[in-house]
């Protein structure tokens, strides 16, 4: 590709997505993700919870969930080219956030010293306009921008976290995903299969495969032809100060 890239990078990025649940990374934003790890950048993921009530399932136990969504996060992950995956073990659907979860996430940040945050949006209650959003999307997104301004960087900040030696660092962007408020929208066409692929590790949430398939390549942009689909992922984009 010989157009500029919107991302505008001049180096390697090391890129840290903070979202609730496995599978969040993969329908928020996993085309975006694939295409960074395509191009060299190192992602790692920090789920708060283990998506331990994603089932209607009354058979299966909150633990056996967990396990099963676990491994198919990596699977999915790895289908992307992420390979650290991390969990906290917040329990599902009660994500608040508050400053035990602040302090969690600034150690987290402190220790990877990631250049990009991607998170969600806490402003986002209706997913495109007519189903609610879950709390725990938002919470995560306000947890993690709460982190990073301006905990993350300043050392009066959980002192505590000095003694661990994790010193004050600010992050250069943030990437807010599942947001009606996109600042930078990228044409992700190429990634777009990956994303589905990526998807279909998470056998336990998206029903039949097939269908599931043929749904996703049907959130093509309104203005491309289903002969020549293209496919885009939004985010609201800010900047360290
Ligand atoms: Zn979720």
């Amino acid at each position: 590709m010989s157009k500029l890239q919107p991302e505008n990078w001049q180096s390697k990025k090391k890129i840290l997505v903070i979202l609730a649940h496995p599978d969040d990374p993969e329908f928020f934003c996993g085309a975006t993700l694939a295409r960074w790890a395509a191009a060299g950048h190192e992602i790692a993921y920090l789920l708060l919870t283990k998506g331990d009530k994603g089932s209607d399932d009354p058979a299966i136990e909150p633990a056996r969930l967990m396990a099963i969504r676990t491994a198919e996060q990596l699977a999915a992950a790895r289908t992307l080219g992420v390979n650290k995956v991390d969990f906290f073990d917040y329990p599902d659907g009660y994500l608040e956030p508050d400053l035990e979860m602040r302090r969690k996430i600034v150690r987290s940040i402190r220790k990877e010293r990631p250049e990009i945050i991607v998170t969600s949006d806490p402003l986002n209650y209706y997913i495109r306009g007519k189903h609610i959003n879950h709390p725990d999307h938002r919470a995560a997104g306000q947890v993690t921008l709460d982190a990073v301004f301006p905990a993350a960087g300043n050392r009066f900040f959980f002192p505590e976290l000095l003694d661990e030696g994790l010193l004050p660092f600010s992050p250069e962007e943030i990437w807010i995903s599942l947001t009606h408020e996109a600042s930078v929208v990228l044409d992700v066409t190429e990634y777009w299969q990956t994303k589905i692929n990526a998807l279909i590790c998470h056998a336990s949430q998206i029903g039949e495969a097939q269908a599931f398939r043929i749904a996703m390549l049907e959130r093509r942009t309104a203005d491309s032809r289903p002969e020549h689909p293209r496919y885009e992922e939004g985010f609201r984009r800010l900047f360290k100060r």
